[in-house]
């Protein structure tokens, strides 16, 4: 599938969710729009292999491993005291300078480095836990173990860490449908998909 697919799959998961909890339309929103961009986090693995996508993703890798940079800067300078501010400025600088020059194979391993970094200067757990998650993602294979039961369940902690950060009701099973949602539609059962996804990792090679 697509990512526009996935994305509006990912959308229609966090609408059901939304019907479930019969949330308000503001909440309705934001699980709308967290089953959708969930829907697009397991093919952040696209970088793991050298597919012909990767000029784009680059691009939209490089240019969110800035605005990381940036933010950790605002953040640092605004919350941060004594030398902990400059720390966390120079973090940011850091990033940024990083994620300019850097060649694109490795773009997304340096921006999960600097989630990781962000989550642990902001002393954010989510944060931190995404951040390893690129991490992987950048280092496995296209449709592996992001694409895994394993990598559901590793979603489903840092989705559990999200509802807690932002207390909104629902948003946990929202992100888990809207990630469920992209395996799904990733399956060889659905006559699109030319190949499958390796659901048992590292257990089975199988294809589903
Ligand atoms: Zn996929």
């Amino acid at each position: 599938m697509k990512g526009t697919s996935h994305l509006l799959v990912g959308g229609v998961a966090g609408l059901i969710t939304s019907n479930v909890f019969e949330t308000d339309p503001v909440t309705t929103g934001i699980l709308i729009a967290s089953g959708g961009i969930a829907g697009l986090v397991p093919d952040m693995d696209v970088d793991g292999t050298l597919s012909n996508k990767i000029t784009d993703s680059h691009k939209f890798i490089q240019t969110l491993a800035q605005i990381i940079g940036v933010l950790i800067i605002v953040y640092s300078f605004l919350t941060g005291v004594g030398q902990e501010k400059w720390n966390g400025v120079g973090a940011g600088v850091g990033i940024i300078l990083v994620a300019s020059f850097i060649t694109r194979r490795h773009m997304l391993l340096v921006s999960g480095l600097g989630v990781v970094a962000a989550g642990l200067f902001l002393e954010e757990n989510w944060l931190f836990l995404f951040g390893v998650y690129i991490v992987v993602a950048s280092l496995v294979p296209h449709r592996s173990y992001t694409h895994s039961i394993l990598g559901v369940i590793f979603f489903g902690v840092i989705a559990r860490q999200v509802e807690a950060a932002f207390g909104v009701e629902g948003l946990f099973w929202a992100l888990l449908a809207g990630y469920a949602s992209h395996l799904l539609g990733d399956m060889k059962v659905l006559p699109v998909n030319k190949r499958g996804i390796k659901l048992l990792l590292p257990f089975s090679n199988r294809d589903f």
